[in-house]
């Protein structure tokens, strides 16, 4: 179970070991990024393995794996924690926020089971990588972030690095994003004490969301709440999980 959690000590732990090695790694950084990426690659596949039980299946869509071994994660990590792009962790990115695991943002574009047509929302832009991950998966990307240095730094990144189908918003994602809505699939990259009731209208029927629910800094889990046509929901809920908490616009 501890493999599925996103361990804030561990985040912290590859801060400090950050700090010890600066931000040039030797031997992690002089590897060739592709490399390092199939690596990503390959742990995602054998954590995913692993989860078999809680997942009710033994694999991540294989469209998935192929859009996040092209992504380039390094992009989205601040300079002096590019030697860890791609471990199997979350990294800081400043404003006491983390960019996921890759694994935990295998699982999530897999979970939300988009295609090609889709428009979906993402709560919690954070670094802009789930959001590009998604992008190359779907027709549109609605992305909305609280922390307004960390929406706008996104934002810069998604454009210089030409995700066109992203749309960036500041502001409280509670709410969701009347403007853009209904969404065929909305990720929630943040834990709420419950799922919030304004994405569930933004839902499509037929729609899905993915979202970690439970206490902020206690076990959370990843939720799958899918609504029918009739507009009727089914949740399930799948591995325990450790997200920063979803906050509130004060
Ligand atoms: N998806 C991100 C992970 C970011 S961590 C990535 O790929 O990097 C979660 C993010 O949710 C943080 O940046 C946090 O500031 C943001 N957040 C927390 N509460 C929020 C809210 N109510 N509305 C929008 N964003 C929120």
């Amino acid at each position: 179970m501890q493999q599925h959690v996103e361990r804030t000590l561990s985040t912290l732990a590859a801060c400090a070991l950050a700090a010890v090695l600066g931000a040039g790694s030797p031997a992690m950084a002089q590897e060739p990024v592709a490399a390092a990426r199939q690596k990503m690659i390959q742990r995602i596949e054998l954590h995913a393995r692993d989860a078999t039980e809680a997942l009710g299946r033994n694999h991540i869509d294989p469209e998935v794996l192929e859009v996040m071994s092209a992504v380039p994660r390094e992009e989205f990590v601040p300079e002096d924690q590019r030697a860890y792009a791609y471990d199997d962790r979350p990294l800081p990115i400043g404003y006491g926020q983390t960019i996921s695991q890759p694994f935990i943002v295998a699982l999530m574009s897999d979970m939300a089971a988009v295609g090609p047509q889709d428009v979906v929302l993402e709560v919690g832009t954070g670094s802009g990588y789930q959001a590009a991950v998604l992008a190359r998966l779907v027709r549109e990307v609605h992305t909305i972030e609280i922390i307004p240095e960390l929406a706008a730094s996104a934002k810069e990144r998604l454009r210089r690095q030409g995700f066109a189908n992203v749309e960036s918003y500041q502001g409280d994602g509670y709410y969701g994003l009347e403007e853009a809505a209904p969404f065929d699939a909305i990720v929630v990259t943040a834990a709420a004490g419950q799922v919030p009731p304004p994405l569930v209208a933004q839902l499509k029927p037929g729609g899905r969301m993915v979202i970690p629910v439970g206490r902020a800094f206690a076990l959370q889990h990843l939720m799958l709440v899918e609504k029918d046509q009739g507009g009727a929901l089914r949740t399930r809920q799948t591995l325990p999980v450790s997200f920063v908490p979803l906050t509130r616009a004060p």
